[in-house]
């Protein structure tokens, strides 16, 4: 198998038994040499500090760390400050989003779109930090239409973002047709999959409808037939995403990003049957 970059994403543990975890979790995942590690941002910062503390210790783990940063509900001088302070803890890389507030808060804030975030962070700090940004390979849920999906995803990389990391997906094909469109659309930054290994069949679901990923039916009903039996849906679960890394890998992905939900069973069998 062709060898390419892969990149691992984690989110903030809320207790020190789940830091202490996750500690342990990225130890047996630097083996496999990552390229950097990123850290979720709750939106409207409330997982602020957890996200500083945590992408601090992976750099200081001697691996590169990316901050996500969503801007919802945000202002410029709170965005001035903490960039300044992931500045200051030697981050260069950020996943600039623009986040969803939980229903029932406004938008509100200074920032609009995730293109607002990254024109200001490259006004404000010219080529500190190396930027991705996020993409939808089946659309964003509360996109009009495809087409303005990607002119979306333009304004973003036109403001100045180096690579885009899609949300997960199963289907191969909406992955290459969406990296075919972007480039008509002269979109010419690395589009790199996300990857989201399949351990539970509730909480793919239960993410899935929220984000807008689409399960393929065979894949949902297999799923479903497994009922409670864990072993069986993460080894169907793994055969199913090992080959959808072997075609992406096969159809020139640029590199892989893992959401790995601070666990390392799953991916570390992934990247074993993938040798990587
Ligand atoms: P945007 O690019 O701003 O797009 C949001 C919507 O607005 C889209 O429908 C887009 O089509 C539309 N749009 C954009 N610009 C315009 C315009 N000029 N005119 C009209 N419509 C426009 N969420 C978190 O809270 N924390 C995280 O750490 C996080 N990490 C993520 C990592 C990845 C790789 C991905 C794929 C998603 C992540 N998310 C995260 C989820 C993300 O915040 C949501 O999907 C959010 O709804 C959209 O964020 P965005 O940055 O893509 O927004």
């Amino acid at each position: 198998m062709k060898q390419i970059p892969i990149s691992f994403e984690f989110f903030p543990p809320k207790t020190p038994e789940g830091a202490e975890k996750l500690r342990t979790v990225r130890q047996q995942l630097y083996a496999i040499k990552p390229e950097f590690c990123s850290v979720t941002y709750g939106a409207g910062g409330s997982t602020q500090v957890g996200t500083f503390s945590t992408v601090q210790e992976i750099q200081q783990e001697g691996t590169p760390a990316a901050s996500h940063f969503s801007c919802v509900g945000a202002t410029r001088e709170g965005v001035r400050t903490q960039l300044k302070q992931l500045q200051d803890m030697g981050i260069t890389r950020l996943v600039a989003l623009r986040g969803d507030l939980p229903s029932g808060h406004g938008l509100g804030g200074e920032f609009q779109y995730a293109s607002d975030l990254v024109a200001f962070v490259r006004a404000e700090m010219g080529d500190v930090f190396h930027i991705e940004v996020a993409g939808y390979p089946e659309m964003h849920p509360q996109a009009r239409s495809p087409e303005a999906d990607l002119k979306a995803l333009k304004a973003k990389v036109d403001a100045g973002a180096n690579g885009v990391i899609t949300q997960y997906f199963f289907k191969p094909d909406a992955y290459f047709r969406f990296v075919d469109d972007a480039q008509r659309m002269g979109i010419n930054v690395p589009i790199v999959p996300g990857i989201m290994p399949i351990s539970s069949s509730t909480q793919l679901m239960r993410f899935s409808d929220a984000c807008g990923a689409e399960i393929p039916r065979w894949v949902r009903l297999r799923l479903q037939a497994f009922g409670d039996d864990t072993q069986s849906i993460q080894a169907f679960g793994h055969e199913v995403v090992a080959q959808l890394c072997q075609r992406l890998i096969q159809g020139g992905a640029p590199s892989l990003h893992f959401y790995t939900m601070n666990q390392s069973a799953a991916v570390l069998a992934l990247c074993k049957a993938l040798q990587l």
